[in-house]
């Protein structure tokens, strides 16, 4: 049976689609995590413990627990993992992208740096660490401007500022974010570091594409409706195909393929998010700039939003992944349906008591999953400081306005009660 290695953090649902996939696909599966706690071994199949911010042992310990039989490819799943999967996959001489273009994604100074040199659209950018003076900063500065710290994401600690007053108040709200113990833990060796850079207007855009030995190719194109003009930037609603045209989606995939190609990914799964203003003269291709290439798929429950065909069956992003890691040529297309997801945003800091109007959202016509994940007493916390969902709403339609209107309507009919004192209409 052929095997594969999946690098994760997480030990939820998107594990479970792979799971499945490999199923129907007859592979097995070896997972390497830091969670080996938490995992209750799926496939019975031990978990190989991984310290990610501990590589050279780390893989030294998957070689060792892979030894005995050969892996025939491997899989990251979260930003985390991808710098230790692409080490691995060099060690056993399988196609990945290499460490050097892994690390580069999952570093956003490193990334524009890259795509600087390679002469692709950036904003520019002033890098930094916590113990610079802020007031300093401000003066150098343009505004709007975008404070991010290098290393952390989900658009956590990512804030924009319109003065330099309020660029001084934001570097220290990230230095105290960056100063929690948890985020010491992750030990990524850049967690002192910040990004000061333009804020680049737009229409933003996701794309999920798979770079096959060096080319890129497109799974699919996400519009993001929901103005992200900040002051954070919660991601709320995508939906596939995007309302944009032939050739504002063509400039996407060029620039996509050309970020993709300057920061040396090579092989596997990547999710980019770009921004695209309209041109200057008319008649002109937009300027589409590529805001983030990350070296893995799209994380966790969201990638039920896409299905594919192949050999006119309905298939998982994660089986076509598999497939692609075990070097099989990817023929499948994403379905016919148009699809929305909608991100369930977190309201405000506090306990979350009760959820009401689940079967309401769900009677909502195209809607075909309402997922809350968020625990009940749960603290939630909303970005910037912390940025998770309370759920997740699923919708297909024929039309992509028809999807998203299904999301937002299941949304406005979900009543989220946080803190017990008061009622917090979700839409
Ligand atoms: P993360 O890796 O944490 O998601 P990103 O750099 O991708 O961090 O930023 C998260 C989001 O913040 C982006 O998707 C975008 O909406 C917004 N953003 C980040 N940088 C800029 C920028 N320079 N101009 C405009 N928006 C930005």
């Amino acid at each position: 049976m052929r095997r594969i290695l999946i690098f994760s953090t997480t030990t939820g649902y998107q594990l479970r689609s792979f799971g499945e996939a490999a199923l129907d696909l007859g592979v097995e599966l070896t997972f390497a995590t830091d969670r080996c706690h938490s995992l209750d071994d799926p496939w019975r199949d031990a978990a190989v413990a991984v310290r990610f911010h501990d590589e050279d042992a780390s893989v030294a310990a998957v070689l060792a627990a892979t030894a005995d039989r050969p892996v025939d490819g491997v899989i990251a799943v979260g930003d985390r993992p991808v710098v230790l999967a692409a080490r691995v996959a060099e060690e056993l001489g399988l196609p990945w992208h290499p460490p050097d273009a892994a690390r580069a994604s999952a570093h956003k100074r490193l990334a524009r740096e890259r795509m600087v040199q390679a002469g692709l659209p950036a904003p520019r950018y002033l890098s930094t660490t916590v113990d610079a003076d802020p007031a300093e900063l401000s003066r150098r500065a343009r505004y709007p401007a975008v404070v991010k710290p290098v290393s952390l994401s989900g658009s956590r600690g990512v804030i924009r500022v319109d003065t330099p007053e309020a660029l001084v108040a934001a570097f220290g709200r990230v230095s105290t974010l960056l100063s929690r113990p948890e985020i010491r833990a992750l030990r990524t060796g850049s967690e002192q570091e910040i990004l000061i850079e333009d804020f680049i207007p737009g229409r933003e855009y996701a794309v999920e594409g798979l770079m096959s030995r060096g080319a890129f190719s497109c799974l699919a194109v996400f519009d993001k409706p929901d103005p992200l003009d900040g002051p954070f930037f919660e991601e709320t609603i995508y939906v596939t195909p995007p309302r944009a045209d032939a050739g504002v989606r063509r400039a996407i995939v060029a620039a996509v393929a050309a970020a993709a190609a300057a920061l040396g990914l090579a092989h596997g799964p990547i999710h980019a998010e770009c921004r695209v203003s309209p041109a200057d003269t008319v008649g002109q291709p937009p300027q589409v700039h590529v805001l983030e290439v990350a070296a893995r798929p799209i994380g966790g429950l969201c990638s039920r939003v896409l299905r594919f065909t192949s050999e006119s069956s309905s298939v998982s992003l994660e089986h076509v992944l598999l497939g692609h890691a075990l070097g099989e040529r990817v023929t499948a297309a994403r379905d016919d349906l148009a699809a929305a997801v909608m991100m369930i945003p977190i309201p405000r800091r506090g306990i979350l008591r009760s959820v009401a109007g689940e079967d309401r959202a769900r009677e909502v016509p195209h809607v075909e999953e309402v997922r809350i994940t968020a625990k009940q007493d749960q603290l939630l916390e909303p970005l910037p400081e912390a940025g998770s969902y309370l759920g997740f709403v699923f919708a297909r339609a024929p039309l992509p306005v028809e999807a998203e209107a299904a999301v937002r309507e299941a949304h406005r009919r979900l009543v989220f009660t946080v803190d017990g004192a008061i009622d917090v209409r979700a839409g």
